[in-house]
């Protein structure tokens, strides 16, 4: 066994990108991700801010290149600036990139400091900017702490994507005009198709809209061409002619992305995640607290790269069908 051995599957794909969830809690309920009585784990579950530490480096040693931290909300997380701050102290060194995805709600108050501890882009939630709609769909009356959070974050000079869900009968008629938003603030846009993670109190097959679909109503009103460009993840761009802005598309359930998989997923309690549809896991936390943690460490993850499956098996094909896993994507890490 090599300590700092690069991680690669069984299916010869180089794993590179950890996206790491550092808490599963959250201030806002939206109705896709969890129900509104959702149960959070105790706190004493969940990893410390040295172990997240920990962690990491141990990650950074095997070759994860980037990581990126999410929840729930981790800006929720107390102690979340620390953590930024030391894990900003390996990029250039080890670690090329440090990112986060957040709902922006606390963003207003982090960007400077999240700006000055090495981070350069975060990826910002937001499915409309309808007041009445975000209420409904978040249970939260957040959108204009959010909108001043991300007007934060740019003025702090962070680069800013925006992700948006698209949901059949909830944003489905405004997402032209998101679009058109965020290209005017000079920000990038991808649209996801929701995935079956998790019991949640509606039928997602309700809302569930498939991206070729948006795609052709938006092909009919704008001109848009194909773009190269990759993120290293599964998005598949798009330029927008008539906005001058990009657009992405990830499309778990119409179009299979998994052979040029190149993340894990840990969750705030440290079980490793080999795939986000699947339950293929290894518990970290036994290994960071073992007698013996680098090697218990070194080996959890050579475990991880002998079951990362080849691809998940999402459908979202018939009303009332059961989620495809029981784990609710705050609590993988989106
Ligand atoms: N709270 C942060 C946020 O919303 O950005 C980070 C965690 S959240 C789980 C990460 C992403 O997962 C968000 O963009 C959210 O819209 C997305 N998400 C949550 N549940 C989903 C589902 N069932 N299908 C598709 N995307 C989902
Ligand atoms: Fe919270 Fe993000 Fe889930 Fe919305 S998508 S409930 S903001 S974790």
């Amino acid at each position: 066994m090599k300590l700092n051995a690069p991680l690669v599957d069984q299916f010869a794909r180089r794993i590179t990108y950890l996206r790491l969830s550092v808490t599963d809690r959250c201030d806002l309920r939206c109705s896709y991700c969890m129900p509104e009585r959702q149960v959070f784990l105790p706190r004493k579950e969940v990893l410390s801010l040295e172990e997240l530490h920990e962690l990491s480096l141990g990650f950074i040693a095997r070759g994860i290149t980037k990581i990126r931290l999410t929840g729930g909300e981790p800006l929720v997380r107390r102690d979340m600036i620390e953590l930024v701050q030391a894990l900003g102290r390996k990029v250039g060194d080890g670690l090329e990139e440090l990112t986060m995805t957040t709902n922006a709600t606390r963003l207003a108050q982090f960007a400077e400091n999240i700006r000055a501890a090495g981070v350069r882009r975060v990826n910002v939630s937001l499915d409309t900017l309808d007041r009445e709609a975000f209420a409904r769909l978040a249970r939260r009356d957040s959108l204009p702490q959010v909108l001043e959070g991300i007007a934060a974050a740019k003025e702090a000079g962070l680069k800013v994507k925006i992700n948006t869900v698209a949901l059949k009968g909830i944003n489905e008629d405004t997402i032209p005009d998101l679009i058109a938003w965020a290209h005017g603030e000079g920000f990038d846009i991808t649209l996801i198709e929701v995935m079956p993670l998790g019991e949640v109190e509606e039928d997602r097959f309700d809302h569930y809209l498939p991206l070729s679909a948006v795609r052709d109503r938006l092909e009919r009103q704008w001109t848009l061409t194909a773009n190269d460009h990759r993120t290293g993840g599964p998005a598949r761009y798009v330029d927008v002619a008539e906005t001058g802005g990009r657009l992405g598309f990830i499309t778990p359930l119409t179009n299979n992305f998994c052979d040029g998989c190149n993340r894990i997923r840990v969750t705030a309690t440290g079980q490793l995640y080999a795939c986000l549809g699947g339950n293929e896991r290894v518990d970290l936390r036994a290994a960071l607290r073992s007698d013996n943690p680098d090697a218990e460490l070194a080996q959890a993850l050579d475990v991880a790269m002998k079951i990362k499956p080849e691809r998940h098996h999402f459908v979202i094909d018939k009303p009332g069908g059961a989620p495809a896993l029981s784990r609710h994507m705050s609590m993988t890490g989106g």
